[in-house]
């Protein structure tokens, strides 16, 4: 997509910090990270939704974070990270690319993540299973 910020990137009309590239990923350092090293991995076609990138895509993204992130964690000496995906403005999502997050994390950090849990009504849970099933036939 023309004005794609990522995409421009991956068309190496603007600068990246490169950490990996195959004929389908790329990953690089994000320009103001959470924490450092923190980073981006990409399908290099544009989809601007998770659910729209064909499988064998997803499954590169996935086995690319599966090398990069421990090797993110252990050259900035953290102690673990947290893996990301912005679905949506409402979820966060800025950047109409799809993207995953790698953010490394140390204890004491003031990230946060402890999200409210909620609960349910009495057989809301049942009805939200059923209706979850009944998206996935
Ligand atoms: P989102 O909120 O969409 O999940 O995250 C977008 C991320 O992209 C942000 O963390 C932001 O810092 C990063 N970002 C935005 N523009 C650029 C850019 O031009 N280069 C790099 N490397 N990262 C960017
Ligand atoms: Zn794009």
């Amino acid at each position: 997509m023309s004005d794609c910020i990522f995409c421009k990137i991956v068309a190496g009309e603007l600068p990246s910090s490169k950490l990996y590239e195959d004929d389908l990923v790329l990953s690089f350092l994000d320009i103001a990270p959470l924490a450092p090293g923190h980073s981006l991995v990409i399908p290099k076609n544009h989809y601007e939704f998770y659910p729209q990138v064909p499988a064998d895509e997803a499954a590169a993204v996935a086995a690319a974070m599966l090398k990069l992130a421990p090797a993110v964690v252990a050259s900035q000496g953290a102690e673990a990270f947290n893996l990301l995906l912005c679905n949506g403005a409402p979820a966060g999502q800025v950047v109409p690319h799809v993207h995953f997050h790698i953010i490394p994390r140390r204890p004491g950090d003031d990230l946060g993540f402890r999200w409210k849990h909620g609960s349910y009504a009495e057989g809301e849970m049942e009805s939200v299973h059923r209706a979850i099933l009944e998206e996935l036939k």
